[in-house]
């Protein structure tokens, strides 16, 4: 196979390590299949910061870099930082291109932090004994990527919105535990369009007027159909009122957002019009771990399909896949639904 500048990326993760580290690396083997698959087939993206500084602020480094040549282990390993200014980060933003078709099966991220000397010449078997042979060797499991994101709280990004409809009290929550998740796109503006997330919150609040309210010629249900939005930034907003969503055991409240399929289906709706592109990575990755999150919860195997209203769908699929008259979430979040899934089984294992 042969590297094609355009390959999609096939995995994104981004967070917040445990440790300061000034040593990374990614490991990941791949599903075999019938085509070789060769090292300099993948890159590596990845960007590396400390969590209070701006992704463009001097502290930052990032690139773009190749597997070893040698396979590991029949696996593929990138090292793709070791910091020589001498300031540790915590934080990292990192994807995987490679060629179409191919599946990953795991993927490691090894951040380090050592303690001694950092040698500055980049080559590969240096390396390699920097990963094995260093004092200080913390391993992060890409596992831990699916624990609960941060969901910001309906009385958080409430605002002015009237304080005694907080709770919903139009449409008390009725509960059924999920079996599926449908992807939605909130549709009207470009997601461009939110310059901050101040905005984001305010285009949230308009959707919550419109579904909950029979201002212009608004639904009325009397709350927000969608049970989580996503925006621009990453941002995971708690739609439908649920205060069952963390109790123990946890429940999933009935929305409205696809109809005859709203009972056993969390809607997660990217903020915004995805006609020309895909959200931003920090939206569907904070997406894919918000579905990861629920589907651990409830068992579910997010490559899997099941059988729901008399419809097989995917356990993670797009609205337009019920059948419903509407090209929600768009062609670009659609074409994508494959590596989402394919993502969000990675951050489970
Ligand atoms: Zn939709």
């Amino acid at each position: 196979m042969a590297k094609n500048e355009e390959d999609p990326a096939i995995f994104f993760v981004e967070g917040k390590s445990p440790i300061l580290y000034n040593y990374a690396a990614l490991y990941w083997t791949v599903v075999e299949t019938d085509n070789q698959i060769r090292p300099e087939d993948f890159t590596v993206v990845y960007g590396s910061k400390i969590a209070e500084k701006d992704w463009d602020e001097s502290i930052t480094t990032s690139g773009t870099v190749h597997p070893l040549s040698e396979t590991r282990n029949g696996g593929f390993l990138a090292p793709f930082h070791a910091i020589l200014d001498g300031k540790p980060r915590d934080t990292f933003a990192i994807s995987i291109s490679g060629p179409e078709g191919v599946i990953l099966r795991s993927v490691t991220l090894i951040l380090a932090h050592h303690f001694g000397e950092i040698k500055t010449q980049a080559a590969k078997n240096e390396s390699t004994h920097l990963l094995t042979d260093s004092v200080g060797v913390n391993t992060v499991g890409i596992s831990a990527l699916s624990a609960r994101p941060a969901i910001i709280s309906r009385a958080s990004w409430w605002g002015s919105l009237p304080s005694g409809e907080l709770n919903s009290p139009r449409w008390p929550p009725s509960y059924k535990n999920i079996t599926h998740a449908l992807i939605h796109h909130t549709g009207s503006a470009p997601h461009n369009d939110q310059p901050t997330p101040a905005v984001a919150a305010d285009w949230v609040r308009s959707i919550w007027r419109w579904h909950a309210t029979s201002t212009s010629g608004g639904h009325n249900w009397g709350d927000i159909g969608y049970n989580f939005i996503v925006d621009r930034f990453g941002n995971i907003y708690h739609g439908r009122h649920n205060p069952q969503l963390d109790a123990s055991p946890p429940q999933d409240v009935i929305g409205a957002h696809a109809g005859v399929f709203n009972a056993g289906t969390m809607g997660v709706s990217f903020l915004g019009l995805f006609d020309a592109g895909l959200p931003s990575s920090a939206a569907l990755s904070s997406a894919e771990q918000l579905l990861a999150w629920r589907f651990r919860l409830r068992g579910l195997d997010p490559l899997g399909q099941a059988i729901i209203n008399n419809r097989l769908l995917f356990r993670i699929a797009g609205h337009r896949d019920t059948g419903a008259a509407t090209v929600c979430p768009g062609d670009h979040i659609t074409r994508y639904l494959p590596t989402m899934r394919n993502n969000v089984a990675l951050r489970m294992r």
